[in-house]
């Protein structure tokens, strides 16, 4: 036997016919004994805890009660019949309940004796029974459990019909590891393991899968997932490290006409995180390095602003300057915004979006090409191949989670220097979750939002309580206030979400008529000038009501505005309330956010509208939601590929998170090519995973 073991097709093991071995690389991916051994348990279930049956509730997972079985009973069903038992102990008693092999199980189990029942609780009218729970004689019970802690594997309909379900696949793993335990190498230096008092690799991979008590399988647990994080960062950071040494970037050492202008004549102090935040930007413009900064901030925490100060210095420098959004209506704004703000200087700003005429656009091109235009504005439109630059160097990009990676790239590759990169989003995620997704980018976040702004008021009612909401709404109007009204939109059912959108409509053309009242609708089944014609009419105060669906999501700028109501507001997810909440509260009136909903919720909706009703922070939402959701399912993260973790979980493990990045920062420090020998275990395996196809560095 030699290392290749761990390279041995899985058909090999004993107990894995080819069958098994197709349907485990179909389902799992698991192609060889080393596939096997890494595919973790995803929970563990104590088994040495005993519940009393007073104590059991249909919130737990699984429970496991000692008592005396009793009382069997065959009720006739119109299928089949049903099968029920109790198990008593000096508590009381629970139900148990079987549909399939009533025979079987009532010859085979002896009422008046003493079992260990384990299962799933359910309620079931008002009473909790388990369904089909797993039984063992007490006596038997205590001689079979070791230690406790039984693992379970996820598995599938498919495994589970070849008898790979949980327990299945645990016995696998009974026979693959002690014949291969000793041919896993370790894979963290000497160092690391001991100042982090990790244990090593195999006495891990023995506790994932076999754990003897719970303070092992903590450790074991502990080592594996600083070990994935520690991989992701090293790689990370030393991508990072790669790109700093080759990418050249224009060096903008002056700060003069443009920028002093513009700076002279805001009527406001910067906050002190925009002030922190520009300093970041100023010093990577001046280093000689291209800059690729990813500015994080909510919405009207004053992005726009620090972003134009960006530009400036590129224009006093003698550069152009490039902004896109990802919508048309963005890019109008941006460019009245900015347009606005620059309206004192001489700066030729021009926009270019896909509904630019053809004759202007090709004035657009030369000027862009002859250096005629300072600053251009846009969409996608300008990342398409015929628009080039004669001295692009600064590119922003607002709102990063829709623009996929490789149109950012394309813009990098319009100068043969690349332009220093700003990309702004409102979307904010975690710190820890940040570093990883967006590796190669460093961090600017502005935490603070502009003084004097009232926090925007969120309450979350019933549906029962229509008839308070318009009073509420009619009050708003008669104090000369504007009001949104949002309807979700899911995209599998398009005409369902707009009939519902159109009822609303109708409903609410009865409650607030004409005309006295005027009602805007925006939604996505119109054409993009009637969006623009609607919006128009609401921005001049013509209409009093927007009916709109999500399409207001991103950047509609009503200052006016100050009432969002967003109905069925459970079906949206926390980001998505935070952005629409985000379009009101701009002007000086107090604002309100009014989350309407049905009375069945599910305890994950609850949350959502709780925490949106308790805090405006824009971080601390994110937080949640990524507790909520897993990283998964975050905006921006599903393309990349980067969370589909063996073990650790970003939301989580941050401090482990932490822990690994601290860890791999300090040995690229001391030996930024793993080249010494003490690290000779973390630059095999780095290798190893570089040649899996692993580079987390790339992603983004
Ligand atoms: P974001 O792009 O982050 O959503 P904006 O840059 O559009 O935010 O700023 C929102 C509003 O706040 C704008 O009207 C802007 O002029 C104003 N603003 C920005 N910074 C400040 C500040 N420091 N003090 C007062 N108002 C500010
Ligand atoms: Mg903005």
């Amino acid at each position: 036997m030699n290392k290749n073991i761990l390279n041995s097709p899985i058909g090999y093991l004993q107990g894995v016919g080819p069958q098994r071995a197709e349907i485990l690389k179909n389902e799992l991916n698991i192609y060889t004994f080393k596939d096997l051994v890494n595919y973790f348990p995803f929970r563990f279930i104590d088994k040495s805890k005993y519940y009393k049956t007073n104590e059991v509730s249909e919130k737990l997972n699984y429970v496991q009660i000692v008592g005396t079985l009793s009382n069997f009973k065959e009720i006739k069903q119109k299928r089949g019949s049903r099968l029920t038992a109790e198990i008593i102990d000096e508590e009381g008693k629970i139900e148990l309940v079987w549909f399939k092999n009533t025979k079987w199980i009532k010859k085979g189990y002896n009422t008046s004796k003493k079992y260990v029942v384990f299962g799933k609780p359910n309620l079931f009218g008002s009473k909790i029974n388990i369904i089909h729970p797993e039984m063992e004689l007490l006596i038997e019970h205590k001689s079979s459990i070791q230690g406790g802690m039984k693992p379970v594997y996820h598995s599938s309909e498919k495994l589970n019909s070849k008898g790979l379900n949980s327990n299945g696949i645990s016995k696998l793993q009974r026979k693959l590891i002690p014949e291969i335990i000793d041919y896993i190498p370790e894979n963290l230096s000497e160092k690391i393991i001991n100042e982090h008092k990790l244990i090593s690799k195999k006495e891990a991979i023995k506790s994932i899968h076999f754990p003897s008590n719970s303070i092992n399988l903590q450790k074991a647990q502990f080592r594996l997932k600083f070990e994935e994080l520690f991989f992701i960062q090293l790689s990370l950071l030393k991508n990072k490290l790669i790109n700093k040494e080759k990418s050249k970037g224009f060096v903008f050492n002056k700060v003069s006409k443009n920028f002093n202008l513009f700076f002279n004549q805001l009527d406001f102090e910067l906050t002190n995180a925009q002030k922190r935040v520009t300093k970041e930007i100023r010093k990577d413009l001046n280093s000689g390095k291209q800059m690729n900064r990813l500015l994080q901030g909510d919405v009207g925490s004053g992005k726009t602003v620090v972003a134009l100060m960006s530009i400036l210095i590129a224009i006093d420098n003698g550069y152009q300057a490039c902004l896109m959004a990802p919508t048309e209506i963005l890019a109008v704004q941006h460019f009245k915004t900015i347009t606005e703000f620059l309206s004192h200087s001489s700066l030729n700003i021009k926009l270019l979006t896909g509904s630019t005429t053809k004759s202007k656009k090709i004035n657009i091109i030369d000027s862009l090409k002859n250096g005629t235009i300072d600053i251009i504005i846009g969409t996608h439109a300008l990342i398409e191949p015929n628009i080039a630059f004669l001295n692009l160097g600064v590119v922003i990009i607002d709102e990063q989670h829709r623009f996929g990676v490789e149109q950012r790239a394309k813009l990098w590759k319009k100068n043969s220097i690349p332009p220093h990169i700003l990309v702004m989003t409102a979307t904010p995620i975690p710190r820890t979750l940040a570093m990883t997704l967006y590796g190669d980018l460093d961090i600017s976040i502005i935490d603070e939002l502009p003084p004097n702004r009232k926090p925007i008021k969120t309450l979350h009612i019933y549906d029962n309580k229509r008839l308070q909401l318009i009073a509420f709404m009619k009050e708003q109007i008669q104090n000369q206030n504007q009001i949104y009204v949002v309807y979700p939109l899911i995209e599998e059912s398009d005409t369902l979400d707009y009939n519902f959108l159109m009822d609303g409509y109708a409903s609410l053309e009865r409650d607030f008529p004409k005309p006295n009242y005027q009602i805007s609708v925006i939604h996505g089944k119109m054409k993009a000038e009637d969006k623009e014609f609607e919006l128009r009419r609401f921005i001049k105060k013509e209409t009093q009501i927007m009916i709109a669906t999500t399409v207001i999501e991103v950047g509609i700028d009503v200052p006016n505005a100050n009432v969002m109501i967003i109905e069925s507001a459970e079906r949206f997810g926390l980001s998505q309330l935070h952005q629409l909440r985000g379009r009101v509260g701009r002007g000086v009136q107090q604002a309100y956010c009014v989350l309407m909903s049905s009375f069945k919720l599910t305890d994950e909706a609850k949350i959502r509208l709780e925490t949106m009703a308790r805090t405006n922070d824009g971080f601390e939402i994110a937080d949640v939601d990524l507790k909520l959701r897993g990283p998964g399912d975050l905006m921006g993260t599903q393309q990349s590929g980067i969370l589909n973790l063996r073990i650790a979980d970003l939301a989580k493990d941050t401090q482990i998170l932490k822990l690994a990045r601290f860890t791999a920062s300090q040995i690229l420090k001391k030996d930024k090519n793993l080249s010494q020998e003490t690290n000779k275990p973390i630059y095999l395996h780095y290798k190893y995973l570089e040649k899996e196809n692993f580079s987390y560095g790339k992603i983004s």
